[in-house]
């Protein structure tokens, strides 16, 4: 108790009889020490509001040392204005030596500390840093470009290549059968009139034989232009087997269809008799219109029976199937 008592002593004598009571000196004094108490107060608030709000600070707990030493500095201040009047300087002295044991703390620390602080990077630094990965992202968003684009130009190309023949650039048998589905069901559907022709080339075999498979391949690359040169925009033609063609013509009656398919017939007699390159070639085609009860067998059954007929009959002509 006795011990307290003495701590809590505030008799000795106080620091204004040194001053000699003088105003002037009593106002600088005093009046730096309440400055300077009243800014060692608010630092470590602003400091601990710092702390608080930012969670990314690196070294926070030096920032809080900082705000420590600080106040215990802002205490002393306090004291020696205190003093001035009365003598406490058992605590004086007491809040002096914690203000030093702090100090001396937190001062080992920031040497401690100064190498990491060092490394920090600078905001130069970090600015290089953000352009380095801004070129390295704007890098990979270019060649994410480039491959998309290469990999819907090789779709494309897979696509075409899944769909295509490719001697004759025609559909091929996968992708005309596909057709054939949607526009049955569309003719069905819209009561629109659809016919198909099967043609054929005659005595292709012979054309191989006397001629040689590259004015075969080149006859058959002639013919598919002949089909293409008498069809609309709207008409398929595919090849659908080695030399057989399979032609789909929506919004076609049968009379119409074979109108187009002796067309084709003709086209292709006199463009092959013409041209000196290419061996006479002609064509047997049998054509059908579909039927509210048809389907894609059905129909290219009913063309086929017509194709058999118009190769029975002597070749070179077209037939239809019977109704
Ligand atoms: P038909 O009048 O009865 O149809 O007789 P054809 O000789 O045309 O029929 P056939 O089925 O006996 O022979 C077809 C020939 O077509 C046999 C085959 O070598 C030939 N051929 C099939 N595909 C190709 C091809 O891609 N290129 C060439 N050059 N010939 C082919
Ligand atoms: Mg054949
Ligand atoms: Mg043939």
């Amino acid at each position: 108790m006795e011990f307290i008592q003495e701590l809590l002593n505030g008799d000795f004598m106080p620091h204004g009889h040194c001053l000699l009571w003088r105003t002037d000196l009593l106002v600088l004094h005093v009046g730096g020490d309440l400055l300077t108490f009243i800014a060692y107060m608010l630092i470590p608030v602003g400091l601990v509001r710092l702390v608080r709000a930012r969670d990314d600070l690196r070294f926070d707990w030096m920032f809080l040392m900082f705000a420590g030493f600080i106040f215990f500095c802002g205490a002393t201040h306090l004291l020696g204005i205190i003093n001035v009047w009365h003598g406490y300087y058992y605590i004086h002295g007491i809040i002096k030596s914690a203000t030093g044991l702090i100090s001396i703390a937190t001062a080992i620390l920031l040497w401690y500390l100064l190498p990491h602080a060092i490394n920090l990077p600078s905001k130069r630094n970090m600015q290089a840093k953000i352009a380095e990965l801004t070129r390295a992202e704007q890098r990979l968003a270019e060649s994410n470009l480039r491959l998309e684009a290469e990999v819907k130009k090789r779709t494309a190309q897979l696509e075409k290549m899944a769909t295509t023949d490719e001697l004759t650039n025609l559909i091929n048998r996968r992708e005309t059968m596909r057709i054939l589905d949607i526009e049955i069901s569309r003719a069905t559907r819209q009561h629109t009139p659809l016919s198909i022709m099967m043609l054929d080339l005659d005595d292709f075999k012979a054309i191989n034989d006397n001629f040689g498979h590259q004015i075969g391949d080149q006859t058959l690359k002639t013919a598919a232009e002949c089909c293409c040169q008498q069809l609309r925009k709207t008409d398929y033609v595919g090849r659908i087997g080695g030399e057989e063609f399979l032609i789909i013509l929506p919004d076609t009656t049968i009379d119409r269809a074979v109108e187009l398919a002796d067309r084709i017939r003709i086209s292709l007699q006199q463009y092959t008799s013409a041209n000196n390159s290419i061996p006479l070639c002609t064509a047997s085609i049998g054509v059908a219109q579909c039927h509210k009860t048809d389907n894609s067998a059905s129909l290219i059954q009913q063309a086929d029976e017509a194709l058999y007929q118009a190769k029975a009959a002597g070749r070179n002509r077209v037939c239809q199937a019977k109704l």
